[in-house]
């Protein structure tokens, strides 16, 4: 049975249209990075509560969340519209195996998001474990448009240290500063390993997936043809995932 607590809005960051980042403050048990929590309000008189995965590092008082608005979704557009002051439910235990202690040792650590599954990713690069487990870091953010690109100061201070590079990928826009396409394509093909100058080999990369479950698919896919393996606790391998819902 999950223990709620009451929690309090301190902050609703709008990025676009749709995507914003939840403030709040609550009295939650501590968490690891990586992992998820539940929020829950009342909607129409009838209570919705689903998952969401911490953006903040565990040791912050404010804990925050970056979230997309579900068009007709029972729970989100309701979360857009919370204002300072406002208050709402939150799981004062987080779940989830998402996190470094999954997540082997080596030289690479890839990380693949779609959208607002780039929160968990946030929350492990503004702990120091990462930084020391993985020689080079790879944030690989994909959306639709430039303007999804959220969280770009946060990812400019994250960059000064040189074992990250970030590297965003927009599917129906030309992006300079970045690749375009999805991440399937361009690991089979190579372009993602080339733009950043790095090896991916069975040897020397561990790969995190994170967000649209059609994404984890043909990204889990594409490297188990090329010879990764799903890490699993009794036989460690490759490949950790997270899927924000069922296809
Ligand atoms: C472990 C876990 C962690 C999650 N963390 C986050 C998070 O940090 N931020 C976040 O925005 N969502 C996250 N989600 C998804 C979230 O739990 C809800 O499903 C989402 O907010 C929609 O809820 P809703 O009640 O508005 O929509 P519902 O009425 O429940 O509709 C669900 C539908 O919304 C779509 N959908 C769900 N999530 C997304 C998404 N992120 N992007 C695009 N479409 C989506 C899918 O088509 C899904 O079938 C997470 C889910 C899981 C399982």
């Amino acid at each position: 049975m999950t223990d709620w607590c009451q929690a309090t809005v301190i902050n609703n960051h709008r990025w676009t249209e749709k995507l914003f980042s939840l403030t709040i403050s609550a009295d939650i048990e501590p968490f690891v990075a990586g992992q998820f929590t539940k929020l829950a309000l009342t909607v129409n008189d009838k209570r919705q509560a689903a998952a969401y995965s911490f953006v903040n590092a565990p040791d912050d008082n404010v804990l925050e969340f970056y979230l997309i608005e579900v068009p007709n979704g029972r729970l989100s557009p309701a979360l857009m519209r919370l204002e300072l002051g406002d208050t709402l439910e939150i799981a004062k235990q987080a779940s989830g195996f998402f996190t470094l202690d999954d997540v082997p040792k080596s030289k690479q650590l890839w990380m693949f998001a779609t959208g607002t599954a780039i929160g968990p990713y946030l929350s492990i690069l503004q702990e120091q474990q990462v930084w020391r487990d993985y020689q080079n870091i790879v944030l690989v953010h994909a959306v639709r448009h430039q303007s999804d690109l959220s969280y770009q100061p946060l990812i400019k201070v994250l960059c000064r240290n040189q074992q990250l590079r970030y590297v965003s990928i927009v599917s129906r826009e030309s992006n300079a500063a970045g690749l375009t396409g999805r991440i399937p394509a361009l690991i089979a093909n190579g372009d993602l390993a080339k733009f950043v100058d790095l090896s991916m080999s069975p040897e020397d990369s561990q790969f995190m997936i994170c967000g649209n479950p059609e994404m984890v698919k043909d990204t889990s896919q594409v490297l188990l043809d090329k010879g990764y393996q799903r890490n699993r606790r009794s036989k460690p391998g490759h490949i950790t995932i997270e899927q924000y819902w069922s296809s």
